[in-house]
């Protein structure tokens, strides 16, 4: 078995799925008391945070980079960083390590691609949904993005950074989250990706009558598949 590096923390919560995930799904390939080998480097999410809304990305990848060694030097056979936000920031992390970082939005359109969704909403952080560097890695697939309006921007980031992360999951912002959702689909979304790894804490298949990518499920499965791989 490989042994999965993961840069958790942003936030600790969504670390938590993944990491039970990622068990699960070790469990249910092998059976018996296996679980998996894995490393986890937690980061203070109050000092990235304050990189994101300073503009200070190549602070923030100079921090996780630095975790990404750390994993490596520890033993790790590849990594996954446990945020779809941080990710705008993979090159330089990757250029300080040789193991290789699998790459959240690139496992959500290969099962976006399996479930031949050709047009799909996107939620996350006002970062991913307004910048390109999340945004690219699935129209150069073939597959459109639909990004809600601007207030409708300003509440999804809202609730992330002060519920989510924090670990507040109200019924008001679930219902603001369909209601987007639903606008969204009435635009021709086939799908929405929850491209933020809290949303799933919020929102579930059973709210919505499209689709959901949940980007932790896939990720942390993903990462779990790949270590039992022959
Ligand atoms: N976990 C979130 C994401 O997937 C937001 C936290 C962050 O800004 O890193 O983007």
């Amino acid at each position: 078995m490989k042994t999965i590096g993961l840069i958790g923390g942003m936030s600790w919560q969504s670390t938590i799925t993944y990491y039970k995930i990622i068990n699960e799904t070790i469990k249910e390939q092998l059976g018996g008391l296996h679980s998996a080998k894995c490393l986890l480097y937690s980061v203070d999410f109050e000092e990235i945070e304050k990189c994101q809304s300073n503009g200070e990305w190549e602070k923030s990848g100079n921090i996780l980079s630095e975790a990404a060694i750390s994993l490596e030097k520890g033993g790790a056979d590849f990594i996954i960083i446990c945020t779809n936000t941080m990710h705008k920031v993979v090159q330089q992390i990757q250029s300080k390590i040789t193991v290789p970082i699998v790459h959240i939005a690139e496992a959500t359109a290969e099962v976006l691609i399996q479930s031949n969704i050709k047009k799909v909403a996107l939620l996350g952080t006002k970062y991913t949904m307004t910048q390109d560097f999340y945004k690219m890695k699935l129209i150069n697939r073939g597959i459109d993005v639909l990004i809600p309006e601007e207030s409708d921007i300003e509440k999804i980031n809202s609730v992330i950074f002060e519920e989510l992360c924090i670990g507040i999951v109200s019924e008001k912002s679930r219902n603001e989250y369909i209601r987007i959702v639903d606008k969204l689909s009435g635009k021709g979304a086939q799908g929405v990706i929850l491209g933020c790894t809290e949303i799933g804490l919020l929102l579930n298949q059973l709210d919505v009558n499209i689709p959901l990518f949940d980007t932790t499920v896939i990720h942390a499965t993903k990462a779990a598949l790949m270590s039992i791989e022959k």
